[in-house]
């Protein structure tokens, strides 16, 4: 089986998932796929009750039996049973990972791993990274340690410039909050550490804020992996950056079911993101979609997503092809896609009756507003990532920290939709963004069967 543990974890932690008894020759060669592994790496059974699901571990400080002999704790800052679990369940869901940290919140995760660069390094970031970390390179960072970072258009740069701007001593850092350790696996394409907004997909109930920095194997390519992993544990327990044994226990049952949430994310996501390219464009609804999986709405980026950057379980799955019935929900199943992730994003289109039009003469937004704040299914609501679907306006709430030109850069106009689409009943989505959109741009009023158009100048959501 697959099983990182830490070079430091004791051997009592080893994982025993077969129905034989303990003692049963080799379950650690076992090969096992990523939902077992999400469902039984480092939970098992309490061998003083035989309690299936480890119990949470709440006591700040644990005994000694000399000064010195333990078992393994000693203060909760500095390690506890249920983040040791957690950390040995997620180095083993993210594919070629050895070892976990997890920490307070993904943005702690992000500033530990900037803040064991030391003086005065060199960051080179995405220019469309998370706006937290890029508030932190650039607003704490510079202050606190002379980072300088450099930020680069990924999207539009040649391969030649973005080789150029890499320098030898640079340590590749992948942020895989948004694609979670199914769809993607970073450390398996070369990177030297994931972090991940444990937040959003991991946890995937939206109540529970957490971090983790996930390290790989090492290898000859990455031979500092275990210096690294002992860095940035020592900077952690001096920070302080920890998550609570209640969080960690949480989190863990999120876990176990993300294969099964993000399969569901990805269907369904494919599935909106053909309803607004197809019907959603054509009833003059939606002027663009976003979606990295679907060919005709990725930028150019489909063939690299599909033959590259898929996980090696995720590729398994997508090219059984069993999820295709649930894709034909969309109502032009020849588009050609696949799943990969929950987000979608799309720019609603102009209104289309006088007052509606008059309204976004005051307030550019006032139409993706009318949208967002007449879904049912959707919640208009910053985060994603959870079972439930969620809806936000980038520039005005999860971007709106970004100066105006920034924005306009990335292309984050006021009509501009995020979309983190749940796991929901695909066809009740589809009829709830069909309604609020009708509404949104037509001031129509429909049921998912008929419809019958608002007075001109209603123009409040309903
Ligand atoms: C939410 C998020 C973070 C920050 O994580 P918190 O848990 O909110 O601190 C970092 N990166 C990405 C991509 C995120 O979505």
């Amino acid at each position: 089986m697959v099983s990182a543990v830490r070079p430091d974890t004791p051997s009592s932690h080893s994982n025993d998932t077969t129905a034989a008894t303990s003692d049963s020759a080799a379950p650690l060669s076992l090969p096992q796929g990523f939902g077992t592994r999400a469902i039984h790496t480092a939970s098992n059974a309490n061998p003083e009750t035989g309690a299936v699901i480890p119990p949470i571990s709440l006591s700040t400080t644990y005994k000694q039996d000399a000064i010195g002999v333990h078992k393994g704790f000693e203060y909760t800052r500095s390690d506890n049973p249920n983040r040791r679990d957690f950390e040995e369940l997620l180095a083993s869901l993210e594919a070629g990972g050895k070892s976990a940290l997890a920490l307070a919140s993904g943005s702690s995760a992000t500033a530990l791993v900037i803040n064991s660069l030391g003086p005065k390094a060199h960051v080179l970031s995405v220019n469309d990274v998370y706006g937290g970390t890029a508030r932190y390179l650039t607003k704490v960072a510079s202050f606190t340690q002379g980072v300088e970072t450099t930020f680069a258009d990924l999207e539009n740069a040649s391969d030649e410039e973005i080789a150029a701007s890499f320098r030898p001593q640079h340590q590749n850092c992948l942020d895989n909050t948004f694609l979670s350790p199914f769809y993607s696996s970073p450390l398996l394409l070369g990177a030297d550490l994931v972090i991940h907004s444990i937040t959003k997909y991991i946890n995937g109930h939206s109540d529970v804020l957490m971090g983790a920095i996930i390290l790989p194997q090492p290898s000859p390519s990455k031979p500092d992996a275990v210096t690294l992993d002992q860095r940035l544990r020592f900077l952690q327990n001096a920070v302080g950056a920890v998550p609570g044994a209640y969080d960690s226990w949480l989190a863990q049952r999120g876990a176990k079911t993300l294969q099964l949430r993000m399969k569901t994310h990805g269907t369904n996501a494919l599935a909106v993101a053909r309803f607004l390219q197809t019907r959603g464009r054509g009833l003059g609804l939606v002027d663009e979609v976003i979606y990295p999986g679907l060919a005709s709405t990725s930028r150019g980026h489909y063939r690299l997503v599909r033959d590259h950057l898929l996980s090696p379980h995720a590729r398994r799955w997508i090219d059984k092809g069993v999820w295709e019935g649930v894709s034909s929900h969309g109502p032009n199943s020849e588009d050609e896609g696949i799943p990969f992730g929950g987000m979608v994003s799309f720019r609603i289109a102009h209104p289309t009756t006088p007052s509606l039009r008059q309204a976004t003469l005051t307030d550019p937004s006032s139409t993706a507003e009318r949208f967002l704040t007449s879904t049912h299914i959707f919640t208009l609501a910053e985060s994603l990532g959870g079972v439930e679907g969620l809806a936000e306006l980038p520039a005005k709430m999860t971007h709106g920290g970004l100066p105006v030109e920034a924005r306009e850069a990335l292309g984050i106009s006021s009509s501009l939709i995020r979309l983190s689409v749940g796991v929901e009943d695909i066809e009740d989505i589809l009829v709830d963004l069909e309604r609020a959109l009708r509404w949104a741009v037509h001031g129509e009023k429909w049921d998912g069967a008929s419809s019958s158009k608002a007075p001109d100048d209603d123009v409040v959501s309903d």
